[in-house]
């Protein structure tokens, strides 16, 4: 029988599967030698085993039993004596953390009775009935499904008959008429007593937190943060300590690092005669960290030892809970700080710097995904006409603008609707993930940058300015004022920037990051912006690693030029039937239609010019390196008129009709496609319309010679698309081949072009074999493999029903975004060791907008391809993650 409950002194911070990262990491702290105090940690397995079955795995009773005596014996009290309780506090940690999203009870051994024995062993008894009626709304709350406000209009009753608005000036008194008002709550609410015994009280906080991993809120954290479905979550009982019993009493939050910027130092916020969750829930304003230092010397020089001792041992940035019982420090949690994506850089380039880590794992530190983050726009810095109304903290960077909205529910409405909005809340809980998600940014008048909206924010990127004092949030009236008699109103446009917390009343003008500066070139590292530093070091680190190259995915000579300043080593795929947009679509329009050979040939012969034009500026981007080039694969619907627009308008001209549009109804009806991407396209349509594809090679084979004997080196592959069947492709070869060596000899300029084919469809993938036979190269065109292989169009499904899978687990991701490495994975490895096979030495890339998902690059590094080619802004985040996967 497995184990199921492991002492702080049995575990150990790799155990995170089993105790999750909050049991792990105490257990760490404890072997440590650091000040814990003692507990136990009951497994995810055991919660996996509850919420598979809805009971407690054999064996478990008795484990707890056993643990829980030894807790007991070592602590010199049992749970809930009535002379002298031992108190326990039952907290949820999985092995991501998700701050906020599941439940944790307090106080848990506290009745009618040991609260006596509380207030005799801490002499004070206000701090005792404080901590019973807390235990009994946390209870009601989160184990007996009690709606919270009802216990919170009590408070806020028996405030105003005592004519105050804070907690601290309530009685002991006070919070006794609470705990009766709280019973009688729950005992109506849920239709039972609250719980007196403490054995109880433990187990049933146990299943609650359980059944907390499968809360909405937790449910639609994971989904944003892409975390497994099945893990469950962890408990720890843990003997309690008190912040709250007194001034020489407090709780904070630190880290050893600026979460927000990445400098060294001591960041976080205190709070004094507080307990718990008050910091990070944002309700108390807190001061400060370094305060701390004023308040209690001792305190604060121990933390700071222990700090040092953490980052040391963790080798990174460290987050943690404390709190100071009577002068007496005790740590309550640590971890792996979460952080934004600048600090990331920042912090993996300072740990490499101070040796705590190699290149290699500075490397591995960060992510294209934080990389992307720094290539968002920011504010401009000069804002003329809009008015600074406020700042606040700058919790998580970026430039956010948007419609004020005062509820998740309005976030959501407007987003769904296109429109840009910022969440503004007094502080936000966990109820409010989904406007969070739904808002360009969030913004708090209360709370520090460990509250719960600075912490959800910078975990998903999302711009949050937070604490902004000076506004006022009146929620039910939809509207917050700011100083100087400003008024905002739901819809208003505001602007927020996380990066410095300034709010502005309307629109900020946002320019480029200097990240972005940077690979375009206009920064150097020498300019020394410590933040272009840092991603300086490491992108040179990454492109000396990287086993695969990067190009990117570019139709014009201006996307080329950047894709090259971006690093990119050519071109993977250039769309040619993106340069039939615009003024040039009637050409297509006209070649499509055209009746006989000789309408067809003259506009051939109109588009020919235009192309080799084009080619030969996208030649001289990227001269010296090669240029795909995939010939015209355009589903047809997108260049011909809209079917019903024009019967409409034949329809209703009548007799009157133009003729020209009656000729054209007839040929668009008969062209007419039910699934237009299954259609006529690609290969098919080069096979369909003579002289189509040979006009685009002998475009692309004159604009080659006439860069070569313009002193250019442009190096050419042409490939042909939507191939199924090598019989097709050879049919093209034979054309090019023949029309290339035609363009030779007229031109007498030799430059060689490879001629190779997509792999898009499961038919070519699984006759690899066969088809490199005829091809000299494979480009891996991933969008329509994912279509093709699942059967998903990929113009309609994700609005269809992708949400209802994703709920369902049935994948994590859309396989739209990231390769699904398990279906259509396996046919890019048969194709790719067929492919290798049969031609050796066959240059392999892929072209799908795979080519720039972190995830995905992973995988092509695994397959061995020889590039990833992806958008031109994409270009760095793949350089990135092609060297990370070779490390
Ligand atoms: C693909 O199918 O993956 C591809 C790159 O081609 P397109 O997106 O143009 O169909
Ligand atoms: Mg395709």
């Amino acid at each position: 029988m497995p184990k199921f409950v492991y002492d702080f002194t049995e575990g150990n911070k790799d155990l995170k599967d089993l105790l999750g990262g909050k049991g792990a990491n105490l257990a760490e702290m404890t072997n440590l030698g650091l000040p814990v105090p003692p507990g136990f940690t009951i497994t995810a397995e055991a919660c996996r085993h509850y919420l598979e079955h809805g009971t407690l795995p054999d064996g478990l009773a008795e484990e707890v039993n056993a643990h829980l005596a030894a807790l007991e014996k070592a602590m010199g009290k049992k749970l809930g004596q009535p002379d002298d309780p031992l108190l326990v506090s039952v907290r949820s940690g999985a092995k991501f953390s998700m701050p906020g999203m599941m439940e944790t009870v307090l106080n848990v051994g506290l009745n009618d009775e040991s609260v006596h024995g509380l207030a005799a062993q801490a002499g004070d008894e206000r701090f005792a009935w404080d901590s019973y009626r807390r235990l009994i709304q946390m209870f009601g709350k989160t184990v007996l499904d009690v709606d919270g406000e009802l216990f919170e209009d009590a408070v806020e009753d028996v405030k105003r008959a005592r004519g105050t608005d804070d907690d601290v000036d309530l009685t002991a008194d006070d919070f006794k008429e609470l705990v009766e008002r709280f019973k009688t709550i729950v005992r109506e609410q849920a239709g039972r007593d609250f719980p007196t015994d403490p054995r109880e009280q433990m187990d049933l906080a146990t299943e609650a937190v359980f059944e907390s991993w499968n809360a909405d809120r937790a449910i639609l954290y994971r989904r944003q943060e892409r975390i497994p479905v099945d893990l469950g979550t962890a408990v720890n009982i843990c003997s309690m300590v008190f912040g709250n019993m007194g001034m020489d009493s407090g709780t904070g939050v630190a880290f050893t690092r600026d979460p927000a910027s990445g400098h060294q130092g001591i960041y976080g916020d205190y709070l004094q005669n507080a307990q718990g969750e008050d910091v990070v829930a944002g309700i108390r304003n807190t001061v400060p960290l370094t305060e701390l230092e004023r308040i209690d010397k001792a305190s604060y020089d121990r933390l700071l030892e222990i700090m040092e001792t953490l980052e040391n041992h963790y080798r990174d940035m460290c987050d943690i809970e404390f709190t100071i019982e009577r002068g007496k420090l005790w740590m309550l949690q640590t971890r792996v700080g979460k952080r934004t994506a600048a600090a990331a850089f920042r912090i993996a380039c300072q740990l490499l710097d101070q040796g705590l880590i190699d290149a290699d794992e500075a490397a591995r530190r960060v992510t294209g995904d934080q990389l992307a983050q720094l290539m968002f726009p920011r504010f401009a810095s000069k804002v003329d006409g809009v008015k600074k109304i406020t700042k606040g903290m700058n919790a998580s960077p970026g430039a956010a603008v948007g419609k004020a909205v005062f509820t998740s529910e309005r976030a959501v409405e407007l987003a769904d609707q296109g429109e840009d909005v910022i969440l503004v809340r007094r502080e936000t809980n966990p109820d409010d993930l989904s406007g969070m998600v739904a808002a360009k940014g969030v913004l708090t008048s209360r709370g520090g940058k460990t509250s719960h909206a600075a912490v959800v924010a910078r975990g998903m990127g999302k711009t949050c300015v937070c604490g902004a004092e000076e506004l006022d949030v009146d929620v039910k009236a939809g509207t917050f004022t700011a100083p100087g008699g400003v008024t905002v109103r739901e819809g208003d446009v505001i602007s927020i920037d996380g990066t410095s917390g300034d709010v502005y009343l309307g629109e900020v003008p946002v320019e480029d990051s200097p990240v972005v500066r940077y690979f375009e070139g206009e920064l150097s590292a020498a300019d020394g912006d410590e933040l272009v530093v840092a991603v300086d070091r490491v992108m040179e680190h990454a492109d000396a690693k990287a086993a695969m190259a990067v190009r990117a995915n570019a139709d014009n000579p201006e996307d080329a030029a950047r894709a090259r300043r971006f690093g990119a080593k050519g071109i993977g795929l250039c769309r040619t039937e993106h340069m039939f947009l615009g003024d040039r679509r009637q050409l297509v329009e006209q070649l499509i239609l055209a009746e006989g050979d000789e309408d067809r040939q003259a506009a051939l012969d109109a588009l020919e010019p235009l192309q080799k034009q084009d080619f030969e500026g996208i030649f001289a981007a990227m001269d010296g390196l090669p240029v795909t080039i995939r010939l015209i694969d355009p589903p047809l619907h997108e260049f011909l008129p809209d079917l019903t627009e024009l019967s409409v308008r034949v329809a209703l001209a009548g007799d009157g009709a133009d003729p020209k549009d009656r000729r054209l109804l007839e040929a668009v009806t008969r062209l007419h496609e039910q699934n237009p991407m299954l259609g006529l396209r690609g290969v098919r349509l080069g096979l369909v319309i003579p002289g189509l594809f040979g006009m685009q090679v002998r475009a692309i084979a004159e604009a080659a010679a006439a860069r070569k004997a313009a002193g250019g080196d442009p190096r050419p592959e042409i490939m042909i698309p939507l191939v199924g069947a090598v019989q097709e492709l050879e049919a093209v070869r034979d054309e090019a081949r023949a029309i290339l060596d035609g363009v030779k000899e007229s031109t007498g300029v030799d430059v060689p072009a490879l001629v190779g084919t997509m792999i898009e469809l499961p038919r070519a993938a699984l006759t690899a074999g066969q088809i490199a036979e005829a091809a000299e190269f494979f480009s891996f065109g991933t969008n329509d493999l994912t279509q093709t292989t699942w059967g998903f169009s990929r113009d309609d499904v994700e609005a269809a029903f992708f949400s209802r899978y994703l709920e369902l687990g049935i994948f994590g991701v859309s396989p739209f975004e990231t390769l699904d490495r398990e279906g259509v994975g396996r046919l890019v490895r048969i194709a790719a060791e067929e492919g290798r096979k049969a031609r050796p030495g066959i240059k392999l890339g892929i072209c799908g907008e795979h080519g720039g998902d972190p995830d995905s690059v992973h995988f092509c590094h695994e397959v061995g391809l020889d590039y990833v080619s992806c958008s031109p802004f994409r270009v760095p985040v793949a350089r990135l993650e092609a060297g990370r996967a070779a490390i």
